[in-house]
């Protein structure tokens, strides 16, 4: 047996002593668990399963053991993943820690720093949030205008942030701030981390068409950040803020939308074959879809073979971001006209229904928009000059 084999007949055995039945399976919304201060575990499986996984550094399988993470290596983690989309296991924590900030410290923080956070991170002790959008910087995220004076070793950061998943909710936020205002700005920009518990922040949710309230506003006035806070150069944020956004794009691009069937099941199971027959307009979307998806998947394996080779992803993360969405928004339209009148409910949430579509647009728009996904495709893996 070779070492990556005994690897694999070792996880599998783990995950079936380990991962409980609950765990297992089609994910509602609140079988995500977001970790944090003010944790709340839906049952008694959601609290067992997260600590056995945190435990084994499997949260982040593939940072460093002395970071708290797994110490995989490549192949490992992809036998990992493998073995839990197997049995259908849930993701043991949501945390833009693991998935975005953590990828931008093991890159640009000091070692203080990486020390102090990713071990945290890895067991889903703090939530955190990104601060990057404001009423008037989002595509053009290069506009930020929230204030950030450098006084003596602390800056007074005053502004405000838009757009906010759950930052009503979330402990700390990794938020962009204009440290410079007199240099091009490009340059006057710094990454920096925030206590949300510290004095001065006011934070009100945003309710959404769909009733959920996953957006907020975050407002900070003569809020103190110490200066250790700084991720990287002071006044060069921007790179930091690009690099992550490169993962939380792959994130979007590689997410599965929850769904375990295909649409011909779905259609079968909702409709049946013989009312399937009759709508031979339905049956061509359902299969072109079907394919579509299938070539998506041979897509996003493709760069997880690259990934696990070592080979970065860079901005084809914007390719798969741009086309998971667009995919996703079509299967649910599809899925809408499968249902007929019953997938109106928007209280409802069963699969397919009206408030999962509402949340595929979301994704379009989230992380940056299609269009601008699209510019980035253009410019950087196509080569085409800039407009
Ligand atoms: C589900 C979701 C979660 C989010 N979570 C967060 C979060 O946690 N933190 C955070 O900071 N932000 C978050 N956002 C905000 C998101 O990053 C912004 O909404 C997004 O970047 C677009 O910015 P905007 O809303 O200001 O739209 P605008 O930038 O005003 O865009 C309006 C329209 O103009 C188009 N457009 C703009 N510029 C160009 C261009 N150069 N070329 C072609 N078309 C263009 C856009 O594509 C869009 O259709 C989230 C958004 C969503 C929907």
């Amino acid at each position: 047996m070779s070492d990556l084999e005994r690897f694999r007949a070792e996880t599998r055995a783990w995950l079936a002593e380990n991962c409980p039945p609950e765990k297992r399976g089609p994910m509602d919304e609140d079988d995500h668990c977001f970790g944090g201060r003010k944790v709340r575990y839906k049952n008694e499986a959601q609290r067992l399963w997260l600590e056995r996984m945190a435990a084994k550094g499997w949260t982040a399988p593939q940072w460093r053991r002395g970071y708290g993470g797994g110490g995989l290596s490549a192949d490992e983690a992809t036998i990992l993943r493998e073995e839990m989309e197997r049995i259908e296991a849930h993701s043991p924590l949501t945390s833009l820690g693991i998935w975005m900030l953590g990828p931008a410290l093991l890159k640009f923080g000091t070692e203080e720093q990486k020390q102090k956070y990713l071990p945290g991170i890895v067991r889903g002790e703090i939530w955190w949030c990104q601060g990057y959008s404001e009423p008037n910087a989002g595509s053009d995220l290069v506009s930020l205008q929230t204030k950030a004076e450098l006084v003596g070793d602390e800056f007074v950061v005053n502004g405000q942030k838009i757009w906010t998943s759950y930052g009503h909710l979330a402990d700390c936020m990794f938020c962009l701030v204009r440290s410079d205002p007199e240099k091009p700005r490009h340059e006057g920009i710094s990454f920096i981390l925030i206590d949300l518990a510290s004095p001065g922040i006011s934070r009100s949710p945003l309710r959404l068409l769909s009733g959920s309230e996953h957006f907020s506003q975050v407002f900070f006035d003569d809020v103190r950040v110490p200066r250790e806070n700084l991720v990287g150069t002071l006044n060069r944020g921007w790179d930091v803020a690009k690099y992550l956004l490169l993962f939380e794009r792959q994130m979007i691009g590689g997410m599965r939308t929850g769904e375990t069937k295909t649409l011909i099941e779905f259609a079968l199971e909702h409709l049946g074959a013989d009312r399937l027959r009759e709508e031979p307009m339905l049956r061509a979307q359902i299969v072109d879809l079907d394919m579509q998806n299938a070539a998506f998947q041979a897509m996003v394996e493709r760069y997880q073979a690259e990934g696990a080779a070592g080979k970065a992803l860079g901005a084809a993360s914007s390719m798969l971001k741009y086309f998971a969405t667009e995919l996703g928004v079509k299967r649910h339209e599809a899925m809408l006209s499968i249902l007929g009148g019953a997938g109106l409910d928007l209280d409802g949430d069963a699969t397919g229904s009206a408030r999962d579509w509402l949340g595929a647009l979301a994704n379009r728009i989230g992380g940056g928009t299609s269009e601008i996904q699209l510019n980035v495709v253009a410019k950087r893996v196509l080569g085409l000059p800039g407009a």
